[in-house]
């Protein structure tokens, strides 16, 4: 929601200059820290210690940025150079984590934007875990394994230098799976020469934690269901809309189908699935092959199901549904899919993706006053297992698939409790200010008490 007040509407505008000024060209970082100015303004207007620290200036500028170039040989024998990078945002409440991307598009700026996201979403889970973002350029589609290896392989020659069980640990994100974590770990042992949880979304026989792969997908629909329970409600019966078929999307799908709803769309970059009916647990499964195992197109689901059609080009935001939930990439609902959305009756949003809708798609679901969970409260479930996954690591120890489900569950719903808490407004609630303000104050509280560092 755009500020009515013209003293926050002044105050955030004049922040958002001085923001932009200094990471010029940085879009999708600039619209991540917009996101939270405009909900936390009026809380900073109301608490003079954190403006006079300046808290905000110094939350916005990352502690470093890591650059680094990455040579590689393909199976042609051509000389390969991509360029990498590890953004360690913040670590006043706990070492950097935040996932891997690895994508043709990834530049600093939308690692900054992943990575400020991830401060207040780290902060949300309760957990002591600081933000930060790493990824490169490197397009994973098309390569053999031989050559994701050999990138891995020579990504983590300088990336462990920055990186420790204390300092900082990555995961996975779009682009690194169990296969790149696999040679990513291995690589670091052989470098090391010790055993340590510098990585998170490890496979289980070397230190991965039980129901990691699930853990984001099903953190999305534990959020959606509370937001729900809250007004008496439940995603049971419900119709969903989900984009995107890689790790996020294919276990909110799966939990989504386990709670009784009928998801009618997945999608992939090329375009989207409508499913006739809604999914069942034999194409579901076929899915996850498809995009785990053999790396395939969505297309194909069409062509294996009859009650399957497969839309090019388009994504899935026209076919009315109850719920909404983007599980792909950021900016995939504009202004107009999220009005398209809402006229078709969408009631619940629930981000799976980081930042998956622009602004303006944001304000018109605020506007709309629906339940509209974001990426930093209703996606934190992946991160918040990694913490698990930590302590795990940390004690030698593997909890039961039991265990860690349960901690998952009552993480999710204390992250809604604490967006409640802090984003009533109008009778309702506004999740956006409630995660903001929320994951705001831990973090902010903790530099207050470092003094000016
Ligand atoms: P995956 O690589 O497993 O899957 C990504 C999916 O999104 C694929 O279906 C991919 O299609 C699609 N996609 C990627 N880029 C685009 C694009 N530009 N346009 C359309 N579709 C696209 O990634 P994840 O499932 O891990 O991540 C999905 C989202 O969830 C990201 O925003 C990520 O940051 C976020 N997230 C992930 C967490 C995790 O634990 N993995 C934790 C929290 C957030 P295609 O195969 O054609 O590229």
């Amino acid at each position: 929601m755009a500020h009515r007040n013209p003293a926050v509407k002044d105050q955030v505008a004049r922040f958002m200059r001085g923001l932009i000024r200094r990471n010029e060209g940085e879009t999708q970082f600039h619209q991540a820290v917009r996101e939270v100015v405009e909900s936390l303004m009026p809380f900073l207007l109301e608490h003079r210690p954190y403006r006079e620290a300046r808290i905000l200036e110094r939350l916005t500028e990352p502690d470093r940025v890591v650059i680094f170039r990455v040579c590689w040989e393909d199976d042609a024998h051509n000389v390969r150079i991509n360029r990498a990078w590890r953004v360690q945002f913040n670590n006043c409440i706990g070492p950097y984590k935040g996932g891997l991307r690895f994508h043709p598009s990834v530049n600093l700026s939308i690692l900054k934007f992943l990575g400020f996201e991830q401060v207040f979403k780290n902060s949300l889970t309760g957990l002591p875990m600081g933000g930060g973002k790493g990824g490169s350029n490197f397009n994973p589609k098309g390569k053999s394994d031989r050559e994701v290896e050999r990138f891995c392989q020579s990504l983590m020659i300088e990336l462990h230098r920055h990186i420790g069980e204390s300092t900082d640990v990555p995961a996975g994100d779009i682009g690194v799976g169990a296969r790149e974590i696999g040679f990513l770990f291995g690589q670091y042992l052989r470098l090391a020469n010790r055993y340590a949880g510098i990585l998170t979304g490890k496979g289980q026989n070397f230190g991965g934690s039980l129901v990691r792969r699930e853990a984001t997908g099903y953190g999305c629909v534990y959020f959606c269901e509370n937001m729900l329970n809250r007004i008496g409600d439940g995603i049971k019966g419900k119709s969903v809309a989900i984009s995107g078929s890689g790790n996020v999307a294919i276990y909110a799908a799966q939990k989504s189908i386990a709670l009784g709803a009928k998801v009618v769309t997945l999608s992939d970059s090329s375009g989207f699935i409508n499913i006739e009916g809604g999914m069942d647990r034999e194409l579901l499964e076929f899915v996850r092959q498809l995009k785990e195992e053999r790396r395939g197109r969505i297309a194909e689901v069409a062509d294996r199901f009859d009650h399957v059609s497969f839309h090019k080009g388009q994504r899935p935001w026209a076919v009315p549904v109850d719920i909404a939930m983007p599980c792909a990439t950021q900016n995939e609902i504009s202004a107009n899919d999220a009005r398209v959305l809402l006229n078709n009756g969408v009631r619940t949003v629930c981000e799976g993706a980081n930042m998956p809708t622009d602004l303006n798609g944001a304000h018109a679901f605020l506007d709309a006053g629906i339940l509209y969970g974001p990426a930093k409260a209703a996606n934190a479930g992946g991160v918040a297992v990694s913490g698990l996954e930590m302590s795990q690591n940390a004690q030698h120890l593997s909890w039961s698939a039991h265990e860690v489900d349960s901690r998952l569950q009552t993480i999710m719903l204390d992250i809604h409790k604490t967006c409640v808490r802090h984003g009533v407004e109008n009778g309702g609630v506004n999740y956006v200010k409630g995660a903001n303000i929320g994951g705001f104050i831990k973090v902010a509280d903790a530099m207050l008490a470092y003094g000016i560092v």
